[in-house]
């Protein structure tokens, strides 16, 4: 039987685990933290639970997918609910509109706050909805092993009409005129941590996502996703090793050979799959020598996504805010001229989920905001004092009617450097690599080491892309080739 070893226990090292131990495969998860779900991560402070991490929750389909394709039912390991209503966003002035999944609705606050938007709402869904079909039938579904594949013709066609040349902005001023509205749309490049000022008009398909699909929530926290998944390995026989950090992936002639881990164990292998962030923890297991085609040069050069400064903070009460909101920066643009010049913004946008509004039995006892700014990714960025920083955040909402200092019970910050020592992504980014340029969106690093071809990659740095759904799609893919190369053996 064939002994795979996956390391890390994000979202992409779990699918991978589950698809593969439920075609009889023997798999080992090497986890250098003590739980699974990697970014997604559980923080409870008292009576009052954050998820950090995936707050927003879109494609409940893929992650379904890992439960049905193992033969088992989700419904019996966790329960989506969706928020019709699902993101408020408010400008500077105190301007706002909801997100909502009702056309009507939307029409109906742009007839008041952008009319040009309430002619041109429909025009823009069916594109969003055309870039979609587009994206999932022709990039998702498929692992990428080598250039060759990046070149294949039928792919280049597919390219070519999901509008790589024009900018996620451009895109959006060609059906929303107001401000709020052009901030809101053009916020979903921070999805895939990039600026829509600089990323390609494909990744407008966000907004299918949202305004069409819908925005979820996982009864419990979203965390209780990552539970369930773990619970199913489990099931399937798969075996956990927490608190296991591995040091050093061992190559042989052309093929690795064992890993080792930080207490000198050592375990064979016949493929191993790196989940960890690919930039981080690939060059830092795997001797140069053996990797000539990712030479540690070519990774200073490349352009990660942006991080976060993330402030948990429960309530003694409630306040006046739904699921999902967001507090707009006067200028948004040069918010990302900023944020991916290393500096810290001026005047941040602010993004608050408060789960307990949906969900009261996280946070019986008053609000839990997670509160998130995008913050520039470590390394040659301005330093900043991170208590400093949250002030200046607290007092900007509360300019917009949110006394959180007054009602804080529990409080806990995170910055970039800890979401890179945590979870050893590089340069703290969220995502993995930036999609700001048209070389970074649809030519990322592929599924399979070039060098070393027993060496497979899921999760955020590699194809699909970052984004909790499009790295559960990233590892059920590497495992499905590894299942039909295993066939074919
Ligand atoms: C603050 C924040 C907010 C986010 N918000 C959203 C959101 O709203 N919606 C959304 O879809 N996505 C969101 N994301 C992104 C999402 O969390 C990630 O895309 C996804 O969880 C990444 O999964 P992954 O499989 O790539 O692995 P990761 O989560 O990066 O996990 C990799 C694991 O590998 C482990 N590891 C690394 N090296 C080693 C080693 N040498 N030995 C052992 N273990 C190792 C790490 O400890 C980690 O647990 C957010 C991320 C953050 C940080």
């Amino acid at each position: 039987m064939k002994q795979i070893v996956i390391i890390g226990a994000g979202l992409g090292g779990l699918a991978a685990s589950i698809k593969l131990a439920s075609q009889g495969i023997k798999v080992d998860v090497y986890e250098k933290n003590s739980y699974a779900g990697g970014k997604m991560m559980p923080i409870s402070m008292g009576s009052y639970n954050f998820d950090f991490g995936p707050n927003t929750m879109t494609m409940p389909e893929v992650f379904d997918s890992v439960f049905e394709e193992a033969g088992v039912n989700p419904r019996d390991y966790f329960e989506w609910i969706k928020l019709d209503h699902h993101t408020r966003n408010f400008d500077h002035d105190g301007s706002s509109f909801v997100m909502s999944t009702d056309t009507d609705v939307m029409i109906e606050q742009f007839e008041k706050l952008d009319p040009y938007a309430a002619t041109h709402y429909k025009s823009y869904l069916n594109e969003v909805d055309r870039l979609y079909r587009l994206s999932k039938s022709s990039f998702f579904p498929k692992m990428f092993t080598s250039w060759q594949d990046y070149m294949s013709p039928s792919l280049f066609q597919a390219v070519l009409k999901v509008r790589p040349l024009e900018k996620m902005n451009h895109f959006h001023e060609r059906f929303f005129r107001n401000p709020l509205m052009l901030k809101a749309f053009n916020r979903y490049a921070t999805y895939i941590g990039s600026s829509p000022y600089l990323s390609p008009a494909t990744f407008a398909m966000i907004g299918y996502l949202e305004m069409v699909q819908g925005v979820y929530y996982i009864k419990g926290g979203n965390t209780t996703l990552a539970n369930a998944m773990e619970q199913l390995a489990i099931e399937l026989g798969v075996t956990f090793h927490f608190e296991t950090l591995v040091t050093k992936i061992h190559v042989g002639i052309d093929r690795a050979e064992r890993i080792e881990t930080e207490d000198g164990k050592v375990q064979y292998i016949d493929e191993v799959i790196i989940n960890g962030d690919l930039l981080k923890v690939y060059p830092s297991l795997v001797d140069e020598v053996h990797r000539p085609s990712f030479r540690d040069a070519t990774i200073t050069k490349v352009s990660p996504s942006i991080s976060a400064f993330v402030i948990m903070v429960g309530l003694s009460s409630k306040l006046d805010l739904i699921h999902h909101q967001v507090y707009f920066s006067y200028d948004y643009k040069k918010e990302f001229e900023e944020l991916f010049n290393g500096a810290w913004p001026e005047d941040p946008t602010i993004y608050i989920s408060n789960s307990s509004y949906t969900d009261s039995a996280v946070s019986p006892d008053g609000d839990n905001l997670f509160i998130l700014v995008n913050a520039p990714p470590t390394v040659n960025h301005s330093e900043v004092s991170l208590e400093n920083y949250k002030e200046k955040i607290y007092s900007k909402l509360e300019n917009h009617g949110l006394p959180i200092r007054k009602h804080r019970v529990v409080e806990k910050i995170l910055g970039p450097d800890e979401i890179e020592n945590r979870f050893h992504a590089f340069r703290g980014a969220l995502y993995g690599i930036s999609s700001n340029s048209l070389r970074n969106s649809f030519l990322r690093p592929s599924n399979q080491s070039k060098d070393i071809k027993n060496i497979y990659f899921a999760g955020g740095s590699t194809h699909p892309g970052g984004g909790s759904p499009m790295v559960v799609i990233s590892g059920k893919n590497v495992a499905k080739h590894i299942i039909s190369q295993a066939r074919n053996d």
